[in-house]
């Protein structure tokens, strides 16, 4: 920690020498505060120090430096908007994606091909997955897409098939409708699956597995007259998996229904239960 310290008060330094030497130490001694110390850096009244401190959180990789580094992609000086379209390209985060799109139409040269080699490091990234990803807010798969700059090149991108975002993407190979009044969220990503609160997006079906933890008979009823209404999906549901869970309090008339609408109904933890 002493070296961070030290580091620490250089960057402080009033010779723009020193604080880039810093930086560059900063970003090589990989200390657990390099990262916050860095963003820091990014706000110096030295472009050239903005300009390393970018460079040295691109290195890093760390998420946390992503909207820091989002933001200087507007930086007044054209070494560091170069500087963050490059570090945003090696971190593979797809929030980077429109971000570099925007820097595709830059007025300097420099930054719209950092920009575009940051979009084909990002595309080069995800391609292999790109099965896997899906927009969380549409719930719709990535697929590449294609932008136009202003001087008429075309760049491929990865972006959710139907709001063009790439912004909202999850890795996941498993979707999950979660029936559950208690929970607040829109959805959440746990082990490459994505569980989706059905009660706020009544909308959509399309899930690999079900499960009714806590919802009222009407909920339940509803959810299973949308799936009526997609034959595709009630084909699909005969080959998976419902949980029902311990704090559903299902009559067996209901319980019977969903029975016959799922190949597979698993009661959990009922031994926890009173
Ligand atoms: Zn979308």
């Amino acid at each position: 920690m002493i070296l961070d310290v030290e580091l620490n008060a250089r960057l402080r330094d009033p010779t723009i020498a020193v604080r880039v030497a810093a930086c560059i130490a900063l970003a090589r001694s990989g200390q657990p505060d390099a990262v916050d110390i860095l963003i820091y850096a990014l706000a110096d009244w030295s472009s050239d120090v903005r300009r390393v401190a970018c460079a040295g959180l691109g290195e890093l990789g760390d998420r946390r430096a992503m909207e820091p580094l989002i933001k200087r992609t507007s930086d007044s000086l054209k070494q560091v908007r170069q500087a963050a379209c490059s570090a945003l390209g090696k971190s593979g985060d797809l929030r980077a994606v429109e971000p570099l799109i925007r820097r595709l139409d830059d007025t300097h040269v420099i930054v719209r091909e950092a920009a575009k080699n940051a979009l084909a490091g990002i595309m080069e990234w995800w391609q292999p997955d790109l099965g896997t990803l899906l927009c969380s807010r549409c719930l719709t798969k990535f697929e590449i897409r294609w932008t136009r700059t202003k001087a008429g090149e075309r760049m491929a991108y990865l972006g959710c098939s139907y709001c063009s975002s790439a912004s909202f993407g999850v890795d996941c190979s498993r979707l999950t409708a979660v029936l559950d009044s208690s929970w607040q969220s829109d959805c959440l990503l746990s082990d490459e699956t994505l569980k989706v609160n059905w009660l706020l997006r009544q909308d959509w079906l399309g899930f690999d597995e079900v499960e009714i933890l806590q919802a009222k008979r009407e909920e339940v009823q509803k959810f299973l007259g949308r799936l009526k209404s997609d034959p595709d999906q009630l084909q699909k549901c005969k080959r998976i998996r419902c949980i029902v869970g311990p704090r559903l309090k299902m009559q067996d008339d209901l319980l019977r229904v969903v029975h016959s609408f799922f190949g597979r109904v698993e009661q959990t933890g009922f031994e926890d239960t009173v």
